[in-house]
């Protein structure tokens, strides 16, 4: 009796730690700001519609903002309590992972370990993506996420609560490998919610910030895996599709090569 008093005492202060309050609270509360701060003001856009933008839109089709936007912000809620609770469940293990709140290291460092976070995870989620698009996983995960046929940044994190929780798995598995800080760890969160954010955008404009990141080459790689159901299966960079067989979605690199040639881009006719 003894005996499990003290094992309740011990698990119970596992979740006092300071690093659970770091790792796991902080950063699902810092996962949902920086998704909503990202995914609002292109979502605005997208509900304006506005004339001056229409010729980047990545598709030419109606944007659904207001049929899809109560559901992806319910989804997102969901999501993000399910994967929280998922942390709560798995914290005696991620504890252990050696992500700490010790000292800084350099920002060199961050930046690299950040670099090589962005490039495993991208890796990790083409296969994973390739993965859900077999037949049992797509029809009972993954198609939730592709009822969205015209992407709009909210609904970036419209999905089953599984893959979301696979996603944020794959999330943690570089700065678990590495033992990262825990502010390398908040910064790789922010970035990878802009990813989600941005590649469901649906405005593919050439002054879009995010085109600043080395090889990322705009929403419209993302939109078009949303409008072809196949092909496009990296979550960022499109060299993956190229690398494992030529996996791209149909049309898109026809796309490029138009957006290459032409200085001002058009909305893509339906098929
Ligand atoms: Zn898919
Ligand atoms: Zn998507």
């Amino acid at each position: 009796m003894e005996g499990s008093i003290t094992s309740l005492d011990s698990i119970l202060e596992m979740y006092q730690e300071e690093r659970f309050f770091l790792i796991a609270i902080c950063s699902t509360l810092l996962s949902i700001a920086a998704f909503l701060a990202f995914a609002l003001p292109w979502t605005w856009v997208a509900y304006k519609n506005p004339e001056s933008l229409k010729k980047y839109r990545v598709q030419g089709r109606d944007i659904p903002v207001k049929r899809w936007f109560a559901p992806s912000l319910q989804r997102f809620a969901i999501n993000s309590l399910v994967s929280f609770l998922g942390v709560l469940v798995a914290w005696p293990v991620l504890r252990r992972s050696g992500i700490h709140a010790g000292e800084l290291p350099a920002w060199y460092v961050m930046v690299g370990q950040i670099a090589f976070f962005i490039v495993l995870d991208d890796l990790l989620y083409y296969w994973m993506h390739r993965a859900m698009h077999t037949r049992w996983l797509y029809k009972h995960v993954h198609s939730v996420h592709h009822r969205i046929t015209t992407p709009y940044a909210l609904t970036g994190n419209y999905m089953h609560a599984f893959e979301f929780m696979m996603t944020s798995t794959l999330v943690l598995v570089g700065p678990s490998l590495v033992g990262a800080h825990v502010v390398t760890l908040w910064a790789w969160i922010v970035f990878r919610q802009l990813e989600a954010a941005d590649g469901h955008s649906g405005y593919d404009v050439p002054w879009n910030p995010a085109l600043l990141i080395p090889f990322y080459k705009g929403p419209a790689y993302h939109d078009f895996h949303h409008r072809r159901f196949f092909g496009n299966y990296a979550g960022f960079f499109a060299y993956l599709d190229k690398v494992f067989g030529g996996t791209w979605s149909k049309g898109y690199e026809e796309y490029r090569r138009a957006q290459q040639q032409r200085p001002e881009p058009q909305p893509q006719p339906e098929p």
